[in-house]
């Protein structure tokens, strides 16, 4: 027997067309489904408890046991009721490219090939979305919480120098770096700080307005105090779209502090950047573009399926100063399959990375930003018709204005228990937001991310609710 490949591809070639019309059948009535259900204990035990495979098995048994066990308790994001958190809905055609990444089994690590085309152009189409230099650098990861570590590493090698990458964060007077973000920032940006050594302290946590955006007075204050301290200001992050309630930081302000006071200006736009790409709500985000680096996911509301984050840096030299390496083993061929430098794996700290560039190249060929931009639009009007509803309803209040695609609502009786109305609202399968708090009192929160959801999802949210009332 050589190698892993069947002996007769018919057979296997009929379960693949299977698969294929089944997760197509599967996608076109979600609807129907049952949005999400608990795992029975006989299916959890039948999934935790399987014993490492001695023997290998049919892999038409084992797509019976996907079938049964792993697709009827999914995610669930794939619902058009789907509203919890922030994630994308993914598409058909994103499915089938992952089936096409997958079966070129390339690495985008590097060397000459077209893969690494394709990622190049995904980059510099997403700096052209966005508004960013067409000479940015970038690179495809797992999402915006890798995309954002990345900026804060390279933020703050162009403050301090590359010296910190032999020396060590702790070399040098003892001063400290410091950072600046809303309240409102993502938990990531605090858990970017602290893997990178930085320190979560070292995220100074400024207030923001009434309308969840930072407040510049108060920043502006605190640098002034830190700098007074004796410590070093060396990163601004800004949120276009916080994940609690959608809100957009000003962000031509936040630039124009950054430039004055030599900061570097990173905009976390993980789901919000997308928005640049709407024929209504694109002015949302001026400034953006003036970010020396951006974080965005396409998993989130541009629908490519999971996973798939990019972090755009405007000067192309800072990305590459941070990350690359001149190994031996590494080094750039003038031609053969070792050319083609510079390298993604020099760009970020993966040496061997897969070809998601693949799944977003299809979406956006296959939709084209004008469509993506009005997928955004239906979702704010989404958004807009769920707010609406609950201003119309005596017994459910808003908790947040609503800037975007998040509606933060709750009901006036402060006695209902949040948690328990959303878990029972899960259960039952048709719809699922979830939850937050906001002002100090639990919330209900639906973000609208998903291109599938409609305003009668909205509805069956409100009815939802009222009916646990
Ligand atoms: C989702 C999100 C993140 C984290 O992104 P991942 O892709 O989940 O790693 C960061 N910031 C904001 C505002 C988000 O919504």
């Amino acid at each position: 027997m050589a190698g892993l490949d069947p002996d007769d591809w018919s057979d296997l070639r009929r379960l693949g067309h299977r698969m294929v019309d089944d997760m197509i059948d599967h996608l076109r009535d979600r609807r129907e489904t049952k949005l999400w259900r608990p795992m029975p204990a006989e299916i959890r035990s039948a999934l935790r408890d399987a014993p490492l495979p001695r023997e290998g098995r049919d892999p038409g048994a084992l797509y019976d046991e996907f079938r049964t066990l792993v697709v009827p308790y999914a995610n669930g994001n794939t619902h058009p009721g789907f509203m919890g958190w922030v994630h994308g809905g993914g598409t058909a055609i994103g499915m089938l490219a992952e089936l096409l990444a997958a079966g070129l089994n390339s690495n985008l690590g590097g060397r000459d090939h077209a893969a690494i085309e394709i990622e190049r152009r995904v980059i510099a189409w997403s700096a052209e979305m966005l508004g960013m230099p067409p000479e940015s650098s970038g690179l495809l990861v797992t999402g915006s919480s890798a995309a954002n570590m990345i900026a804060v590493l390279v933020a703050s090698r162009a403050a301090v120098g590359t010296g910190v990458r032999t020396a060590g964060v702790a070399a040098g007077d003892g001063a400290r770096l410091v950072a600046y973000a809303a309240t409102t920032v993502h938990g990531c940006v605090a858990r970017a700080m602290d893997i990178t050594g930085f320190g979560t302290d070292a995220l100074r946590r400024i207030g923001v307005d009434r309308d969840q955006r930072i407040d510049l007075d108060a920043l502006q204050a605190a640098i002034g105090a830190d700098r007074a301290a004796g410590a070093i200001p060396f990163l601004v992050v800004g949120s276009a779209g916080t994940v609690d309630c959608g809100a957009i930081d000003p962000l031509d302000a936040l630039a124009t502090i950054a430039a004055r006071e030599r900061l570097w200006f990173h905009v976390d736009g993980a789901f919000g950047a997308l928005a640049a790409v709407s024929p209504t709500r694109g002015h949302l985000l001026a400034g953006i573009g003036r970010a020396d680096s951006l974080a965005f996911d396409f998993h989130k509301w541009a629908q490519v399926p999971y996973d798939c984050g990019c972090v755009l840096v405007a000067d192309p030299s800072l990305q590459a100063a941070t990350f690359a390496q001149t190994l031996d083993y590494l080094r750039r061929a003038e031609r053969g399959l070792a050319a083609n430098a510079p390298w993604p794996c020099d760009l970020g700290p993966d040496l061997s990375r897969g070809f998601r560039a693949l799944k977003v190249w299809m979406t956006l060929g296959t939709f084209g930003t004008d469509r993506l931009g009005e997928v955004v639009d239906a979702c704010c009007d989404v958004a807009s018709h769920l707010a609406a509803r609950v201003r119309d309803t005596p017994r459910l209040e808003l908790a947040a204005p609503v800037a975007l695609n998040i509606v933060c609502f709750r009901p006036s009786d402060p006695a209902i228990d949040i948690d328990r109305l959303v878990a029972d609202l899960h259960e039952e399968g048709l719809v699922a937001p979830s939850t937050t708090t906001i002002g100090g009192r639990r919330t209900i929160r639906a973000a609208i991310v998903n291109h599938r959801t409609e305003r009668r999802d909205a509805d069956l949210l409100i009815e939802g609710v009222l009916a646990r009332l």
